[in-house]
């Protein structure tokens, strides 16, 4: 039997952290942007390092108790976890190298150690050849060109993990580039959500990124291959985001909106365990297409739970749910980023004909 996360004592502080400090800026932060101190906070609490390997201070917890912490986050600011989760699933990778006793870079200890903030610039990898960053080697390392799509948390972050291409060979070079003269942000984006991310479109321009830096060298196909495991799963974030509108929901005074969440609340339960599971039974059997379709189905049934129950919440405030002050509008703007987020072509494809197939149905 594997142990309550609810019981772990880094759940219980990050669950307090959360509560006191995060929810109650949510709003704030979507306006203004996450702060150099929320990040400080953030490492204070652990939460820069909590993957690594024990040395490096990392607390040793298991999947479910890591799954609980990317829920309690998101669920109390979502914009904070946005730009969390891309360091946080750096760090388990580099963990990863670290406990393969391969030779980390100085900048990977300094990330470990929760030291420095990474950012992420990998999903232009699954829109290759229409576009990504280009990687053509050099003396003493590669060279890296192009414009990447999304980082979060741009301005916080001295590195960068970058995934970047080299077509002749289809081989997909993940390195960390620093943060410098060549890498700069394009275009201002003016996002509909998420707006408080600190995401930038960001050009590389030419930039040296030495042998050492480099984090792995694999196949377009593999690299596919792994990328279905992480697109295809509904995840942490949605079902914080999903308990804290439920909670919402359910502290209405109205009945009819109480009702909402009585009937929704056992159906997200479902869904969750569901995802975890078919989640956990991949990874197990190596990941990839193992149970792609129900996996998908999973993942739309959740992004449209989110989607009703943001929905539920706007017409509970009526018109004050459109109020910048108002919670409400916060939720279903970050529900729809999720319905985006890790977007792969199969996921894109199950969600649309899932919505035409409703329509038919009528
Ligand atoms: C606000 C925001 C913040 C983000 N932050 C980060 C970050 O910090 N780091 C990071 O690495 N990523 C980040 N992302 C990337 C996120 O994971 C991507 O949104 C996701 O990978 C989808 O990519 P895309 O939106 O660029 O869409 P696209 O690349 O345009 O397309 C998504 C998928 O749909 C398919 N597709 C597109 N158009 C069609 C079509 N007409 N017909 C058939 N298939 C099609 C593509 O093949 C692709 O697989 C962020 C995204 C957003 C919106």
């Amino acid at each position: 039997m594997t142990a309550d996360p609810e019981e772990h004592p880094f759940v219980r502080t990050v669950r307090e952290h959360a509560e006191r400090v995060l929810r109650p800026a949510a709003l704030r932060t979507d306006r203004e942007g996450v702060s150099a101190e929320q990040i400080g906070e953030l490492r204070t609490v652990g939460l820069l390092n909590h993957l690594a390997p024990a040395p490096y201070g990392g607390r040793g917890l298991d999947r479910d108790a890591d799954r609980r912490i990317h829920e309690l986050l998101a669920g109390a600011c979502f914009n904070t976890w946005l730009v969390w989760a891309q360091h946080a699933s750096l760090t388990g990778r580099l963990a990863e190298s670290a406990a393969a006793d391969r030779p980390l870079p100085d900048l990977a200890r300094r990330a470990l150690t929760g030291e420095v903030l990474l950012g992420a610039g990998i999903s232009d990898v699954r829109s290759f050849p229409r576009r990504y960053i280009a990687a053509t080697r050099t003396a003493g390392g590669w060279l890296f060109n192009g414009t990447i799509s999304w980082v979060s948390g741009w301005g916080l972050s001295p590195a960068l993990a970058v995934a970047a291409v080299e077509p002749a060979s289809e081989t997909v070079v993940t390195a960390l580039v620093e943060v410098g003269e060549r890498t700069r942000p394009a275009a201002p984006l003016h996002l509909a959500a998420v707006a408080g991310s600190r995401t930038e479109r960001i050009v590389l321009d030419d930039v040296f990124v030495p042998a050492e830096h480099v984090l792995s060298q694999r196949t377009l196909e593999r690299t596919r291959f792994e990328d279905l495991a992480l697109a295809s799963d509904a995840r942490g974030h949605h079902f914080g985001l999903a308990e804290t509108v439920l909670r919402e929901l359910r502290e209405t005074p109205d009945p009819s909106v109480r009702a909402v969440a009585e009937t929704w609340r056992p159906r997200v339960s479902r869904i969750r365990r569901t995802a975890y599971a078919l989640a956990d039974e991949a990874a197990e059997a190596g990941g990839g297409t193992h149970r792609l379709a129900e996996r998908l189905a999973t993942k739309v049934a959740s992004g449209e739970a989110l989607a009703t129950l943001t929905r539920a919440l706007v017409i509970a405030r009526a018109g004050r749910g459109l109020a910048g002050d108002d919670t409400a509008q916060l939720h279903a703007r970050s529900a729809l980023f999720v319905l985006v987020q890790g977007q792969s072509a199969d996921v894109r494809q199950a969600h649309l004909a899932h919505l035409a197939d409703r329509q038919e149905s009528r």
